[in-house]
């Protein structure tokens, strides 16, 4: 019965242990390319591969797969091991396709001495149309019959950079006439004059990923190697190098694929994402629109929020896109169990409360979070003046209106009951401030039968001589259209929402004066918001998460 709550990755592994697999046998490996960092997309699949780890106490290795260096960084790698372990996983080992470069060579020299690779030294055009059709054959290279001594000859020249980039490519002899092309005899070496990030100038050729990855996972004895849909007909060529270099007392990997996830509203490809960073249409790779699991992180995520997203939308067969409302809505379900519970006042409104003495203050108690007992209480500033949401306050309004209007009360959250008598207003008619008077034995909490008198509406508010005034950035979506990646007609530049980000200046009570980066708080009524990683004492930042509702929901 346990079966059915079972994903489709679960039940190979569990196949496979009844069919002789031993548990200690079972590895698994998270390969990021370290060409850009890590977006919400590998949240599923770092997910997906350290939760099978944890479920069945086996071992996970980070690898980079590093065989580009072209595209790829170090920063990229600091970044991406930072993002795996802020998400709470921990790998068994730090592992780096570059770091089997030789072990590839002498592999690579051994399949041409069994006449299974070959040197071409036709242009990559040339190669492309002897490809054929996947109904038609392809034609053989004029190469293809080099002797292996000329073979060696030229890998070993071309590994020594005394070929020029592009002259020639190392290729396996398999079929040219398969049905699946990437089985006419793919292209295993290219040479490339560049130097890696880790192995420097060592290397003139560079391992192609076929060529890499499922022997990356042969050497790290990785178990099952789980990719995106997309590899699905490499898993032939996967299983054809795996055959030519294991012996059959070898424990082979196996390759087994589950879709992509997307994310509405946004794109999920590091190639993209690097041009949202070089346009400048977003500031870094952690700006907080991205869909980064940095900018996700620096927005105001949690890492039990991601991890919540991942699991709870699971692994299938099928790609899909997934509305950008449910991760938000993960967000506030897990921040409404931890973040402190504060007043912020984002649109100001003056009100004056005439009765109360100019001169006195009183420091008020106030909950932290009532979610959580172990929160406990913090004391904030009253006093004559204060600031309220300008959209709190209304000269008249219907009986829904469970806000401040002229003539009726409302209660200040943890303070007193207020009511409004007048609005002041400028030479244009627009309102500056409202004069109020207040209930002196209505004070939340003191007991009194005032105090427990029932008015509709509670308002935040913030005491203006006390208030800290913040920079508050809103985000709107990136994109305005829901799958912008997916128009054949249109670039997904094209659909860039230009109101993406909106700062404004608000007003919050002291006790946040010296909130630390990263820290989460809800400004009620609001939504929520975390302490942005420019902020200082001398200048607040808050990033706004989410709201406290969905205001997408139709
Ligand atoms: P990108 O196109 O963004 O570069 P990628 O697949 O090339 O993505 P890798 O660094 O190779 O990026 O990805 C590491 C792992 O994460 C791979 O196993 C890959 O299949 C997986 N992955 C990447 N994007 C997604 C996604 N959107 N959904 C699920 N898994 C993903
Ligand atoms: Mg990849
Ligand atoms: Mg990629």
């Amino acid at each position: 019965e346990e079966k059915k709550s079972l994903n489709f990755i679960e039940q190979i592994i569990e196949e496979d242990l009844q069919n002789g697999y031993k548990k200690e046998e079972l590895k698994f490996r998270f390969p990021p390319e370290p060409n850009g960092y890590l977006h919400i997309g590998h949240a599923s699949s770092i997910n997906l591969n350290f939760g099978l780890g944890l479920r069945y106490n086996a071992p996970v290795n980070l690898r980079f797969d590093d065989t580009n260096p072209i595209k790829e960084e170090s920063a990229y790698v600091d970044a991406i091991r930072k993002d795996v372990e802020w998400l709470g996983f921990k790998w068994e080992k730090e592992c780096y396709a570059s770091d089997y470069f030789q072990q590839l060579y002498d592999w690579a020299v051994k399949l041409i001495k069994a006449g299974k690779a070959y040197v071409d030294s036709q242009t990559s055009e040339a190669m492309a149309q002897q490809k054929g059709t996947p109904t038609q054959a392809g034609t053989s290279s004029p190469y293809r019959e080099r002797s292996v001594e000329e073979n060696l000859e030229l890998f070993e020249a071309m590994k020594n950079g005394k070929t020029k980039e592009g002259e020639h490519v190392l290729r396996a002899k398999i079929d040219m006439a398969s049905p699946n092309m990437l089985m006419r005899d793919p292209v295993m070496y290219r040479t490339l004059h560049k130097p890696h990030h880790r192995t420097g100038d060592a290397w003139k050729i560079y391992p192609m990923y076929d060529w890499a990855h499922g022997e990356s996972d042969f050497i790290e004895e990785i178990s099952h190697s789980f990719c995106t849909l997309e590899f699905l007909p490499h898993r032939e060529l996967y299983n054809w190098f795996l055959q030519q270099i294991s012996t059959t007392n070898d424990f082979v990997p196996k390759q087994r694929e589950f879709a992509r996830r997307n994310l509405s509203h946004t794109v999920v490809s590091k190639r993209k994402l690097a041009q949202l960073v070089e346009k400048g249409i977003v500031t870094a790779w952690d700006d907080p629109r991205m869909p980064t699991i940095s900018g996700l992180r620096r927005r105001g995520y949690t890492p039990n929020s991601i991890r919540k997203f991942a699991e709870t939308i699971g692994v299938g067969k099928r790609e899909n896109v997934i509305d950008m409302s449910h991760l938000e809505f993960c967000a506030r379900e897990d921040l409404n169990k931890t973040a402190t519970r504060v007043m912020g006042v984002l649109d100001p409104l003056k009100l004056v409360i005439t009765n109360y003495d100019e001169a006195k203050e009183e420091w008020l108690e106030t909950e932290n979070n009532p979610e959580d007992e172990q929160a406990g209480t913090r004391t904030i500033p009253f006093s004559r003046e204060i600031y309220i949401e300008k959209e709190d306050f209304r000269e008249e309004a219907n009986r829904k209106f469970f806000r401040l209007k002229l003539g009726k009360e409302v209660r200040l959250k943890s303070a007193y009951i207020i009511q409004a008598n007048e609005a002041i207003k400028d030479e244009n008619g627009e309102i500056v401030e409202v004069h109020c008077t207040y209930d002196p034995k209505s004070r939340s909490g003191s007991g009194t039968p005032e105090s427990k008198r029932k008015v509709k509406g509670t308002l935040h508010w913030v005491s203006i001589k006390h208030a800290v005034p913040a920079e508050i950035r809103l985000y709107d979506r990136l994109f305005t259209d829901a799958t912008p990646d997916a128009h054949k007609e249109k670039d997904f530049l094209e659909f860039i929402n230009p109101k993406s980000l909106e700062k404004i200046t608000g007003y919050v009570e002291p006790a946040l004066q010296k909130a630390k980066e990263l820290e989460h708080y809800q400004f009620q009524r609001i939504g929520y918001f975390c302490v942005d990683q420019d902020s200082s004492e001398n200048q607040l930042i808050f990033n706004k998460t989410v709201g406290l509702r969905d205001s997408w929901a139709k």
